[in-house]
């Protein structure tokens, strides 16, 4: 027996916090009848409705993918690009977890888990994202302390980050290092460099959590281990 509101956000229909709207709205049917209230139990095999709209109550099921550059991270482009759910053929509907940007690689998770999905991305879990930062412009020592410090133009802050030198090229300007974050806003790396007034020429994810995707090819995807899954949460 498991809540309500858990089974439909575990559908991967909606969150938790839309799930309760729609049961207190009264839109939510449990084999066939209304059940507005908050924290009503369910069993495996109930049949859940909401607007009408069945859900499929399947397996839990979380992937690994090493995402090529060149592919969104939505499951439809206005601009008809490539998602990375092109490169998946499996029997469930997976969605990634959080997003990289159309020329970012890297480690992607998918699963059909909305509540991982919640947990992942939720600022409060401060999971460790490694990245491989490929730079135009190389990182001065003032640079990297304040990465480490903590960045803030005053409109927009950043938590202090880990920096790891891998190259310097100073013959082309350019440098390659490793960073790690703890947040996950939107276009975050590249918004961070361009606080320091650097671009940032590629970026590759290394590592989510512990997670790795080093043994897969571009496009390749794998089933995390129980384990895995485990202790990341
Ligand atoms: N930071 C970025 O700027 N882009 C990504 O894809 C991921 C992190």
């Amino acid at each position: 027996m498991e809540r309500l509101q858990k089974a439909i956000a575990q559908s991967g229909f909606c969150s938790r916090r839309k799930a309760e709207e729609y049961i207190i709205q009264g839109k939510v049917k449990v084999n066939g009848k209304v059940v507005d209230i908050l924290g009503s139990k369910v069993k495996p095999n109930d049949t859940i409705t909401i607007n009408g709209q069945a859900l499929v109550r399947e397996d839990k099921v979380y992937y690994v993918m090493n995402k090529p550059k060149g592919c969104v991270c939505t499951s439809k482009d206005e601009h008809n690009r490539k998602t990375v759910l092109d490169y998946i053929h499996i029997d469930q509907r997976v969605y990634p977890v959080g997003r990289l940007d159309y020329d970012t690689s890297g480690v992607l998770l998918l699963t059909n888990d909305g509540d991982f999905t919640n947990k992942m991305i939720h600022p409060r879990y401060h999971l460790p994202k490694t990245y491989i930062v490929n730079l135009q412009g190389i990182l001065s020592e003032d640079d990297i302390r304040k990465l480490r410090k903590g960045l803030s133009d005053g409109k927009e802050t950043f938590l202090p980050a880990k920096v790891y030198m891998l190259e310097t090229d100073p013959t082309r300007d350019r440098c390659r290092f490793e960073l790690t974050i703890t947040e996950g806003k939107n276009h975050q790396v590249k918004n961070m460099m361009a606080m320091l007034g650097h671009e940032v020429r590629r970026l590759h994810r290394k590592r989510f959590g512990f997670i790795e995707a080093d043994t897969l090819k571009p496009g390749e995807i794998r089933q995390l281990k129980p384990y895995e899954v485990k202790k990341l949460l």
